[in-house]
C-alpha cells in the first residue's frame, strides 16, 4: 500500500516531534544489552547464552514472563554507576525520540532489602545519569520513588521510601511519592498514612490505580491518598460518576495503551477506552511504562493514538500539552518548556506543511 503524502508527513511529525513523558519505570528501560553487560560484570546467571536468545528472551511473551524480565533486570543493578548507566541510556533513548522531558518512576525499597544497596549511593549514581544525560543529550529527567504494595516487607516499603525522600533538596530530583505492585488485595488506605507525609513534606503523590482494578479502586485512591495524578486510571470508563469527577477535578491519567494490551488489561486497541476518556474531557496524557519490555516507545504510543484512535496533528500536541500542564516542574520551568515545545511544534507544522 502506498502511503498518502499527508500521512506520511504526520508520521514525520510524530517521530521530530518534542514529546514529555509522566509514566515509565526506570528498571523497565533497561536495554537487553546492558542486562547482558550487567549481569556479565556481576556474574549472574541469566537464562539465555547468545544475543539472539537474549532479544527473544526480551520480546514479551506473558506477564509472568514479563515479571521475570523485569526481576532480571533488578538483579543486574548492584552498583551506583549501574544506575548511572541505565540513567544515561534512557537519556539517550529519550533524545533519540526528542523527548525534552520525563519523570521517572524507581523501586528503591527492594534495591535495599534484596541487594544492600543504600538510597543515597542509588540517587548518587541516579544523579550522575541524569547530568549527563541533560549535558549530552539535552534531556531533563525528575525521579519518582515508588513503594511497593505488595513487597516482602510489607506496608513498610512505602513507609521507608518516605523516609528516604521526605528531606531532601530540590537539586537531588526527586519530586513524587509513587506506588506500584500489585493492586488487588492491597488497598490503597494501607497507605494513607505515608502519603499524608509525603504530601505535608511537600512532594507530589501519585499511585498506580485502575489499571487492574475497576473504579471502586480508583475512587478509594482518591479519598485515601489524594493523587495529584493516577498511573493507567483506565477502569474508570465503567463508572461514567468517575469519569465526569476526574474530568471536573482535572486529576489527569498516565495511559500507557501498549502496556494495557500486552498485560491484557485490554483485550485489542479497540477495546481500549482512550478515546472516550478524552472524549469526555478526562486529561490524558501517553506513556510507554516498561519500553523495551513491552516492545514500544512514547514514538509508537503517538503512532498508536493516530493509527488507532484516528487522532491528527493538533490533538497530538494537545497530549504534549496535558503532559506538561500535568507534569511536577514548578511554574516557572513548566512555562520555559512550554514555550520551547511551541516553538518547536510551530516550526515542524510549517516545515512540513501540515498548516
Ligand atoms: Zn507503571
Amino acid at each position: 500500500m502506498i502511503t498518502p503524502p499527508d500521512q506520511d508527513a504526520v508520521d514525520q511529525f510524530i517521530a521530530a516531534m518534542p514529546k514529555v513523558e509522566l509514566h515509565v519505570h526506570l528498571e523497565g528501560t533497561m536495554r537487553p544489552a546492558t542486562l547482558r553487560d550487567l549481569a556479565r560484570n556481576h556474574r549472574i546467571d541469566l537464562p539465555v547464552s547468545d544475543d539472539a536468545s537474549l532479544a527473544a528472551f526480551y520480546r514479551f511473551r506473558d506477564f509472568d514472563h514479563f515479571i521475570e524480565v523485569y526481576v532480571a533486570a533488578c538483579e543486574c543493578l548492584r552498583h551506583p554507576e549501574d544506575f548511572a548507566r541505565v540513567v544515561c541510556e534512557l537519556g539517550e533513548d529519550a533524545a533519540s525520540q526528542h523527548i525534552r522531558y520525563l519523570e521517572v518512576h524507581f523501586n528503591p525499597e527492594p534495591h535495599a532489602r534484596k541487594r544492600g544497596i543504600g538510597f543515597t549511593e542509588l540517587l548518587a549514581g541516579m544523579n550522575e545519569g541524569r547530568r549527563a544525560a541533560r549535558e549530552t543529550w539535552g534531556v531533563d529527567m525528575r525521579w519518582i520513588a515508588d513503594g511497593v504494595r505488595d513487597a516482602d516487607s510489607g506496608p513498610i516499603s512505602v513507609e521507608k521510601t518516605v523516609d528516604w525522600i521526605a528531606g531532601l533538596s530540590r537539586t537531588d530530583g526527586v519530586i513524587a511519592l509513587g506506588l506500584g505492585g500489585r493492586e488487588i488485595g492491597y488497598p490503597p488506605e494501607l497507605f494513607a498514612a505515608a502519603f499524608h507525609r509525603a504530601r505535608k513534606a511537600g512532594l507530589h503523590v501519585v499511585a498506580h490505580a485502575g489499571e487492574t482494578t475497576g473504579p471502586d479502586a480508583i475512587w478509594s485512591t482518591l479519598r485515601h491518598l489524594h493523587p495529584d495524578r493516577i498511573g493507567h486510571g483506565i477502569t474508570a470508563i465503567h463508572d461514567p460518576v468517575l469519569v465526569g469527577h476526574l474530568a471536573e477535578t482535572r486529576i489527569p491519567l498516565e495511559v500507557c495503551p501498549t502496556s494495557n494490551l500486552r498485560t491484557g488489561v485490554v483485550s485489542d486497541l479497540a477495546a481500549h477506552p482512550f478515546r472516550r476518556l478524552d472524549d469526555a474531557g478526562v486529561q490524558l496524557t501517553v506513556n510507554s511504562d516498561d519500553p523495551p519490555m513491552f516492545g514500544t516507545t512514547l514514538t509508537d504510543e503517538f503512532r498508536l493514538l493516530r493509527q488507532q484512535f484516528g487522532y491528527g496533528v493538533a490533538d497530538l500536541r494537545r497530549f504534549t500539552v496535558n503532559a506538561i500542564s500535568a507534569s511536577f516542574l514548578p511554574p516557572d520551568e513548566k512555562q520555559a518548556l512550554q514555550s520551547r515545545c511551541d516553538r518547536e511544534m510551530n516550526s515542524l507544522v510549517h516545515s512540513l506543511d501540515l498548516v
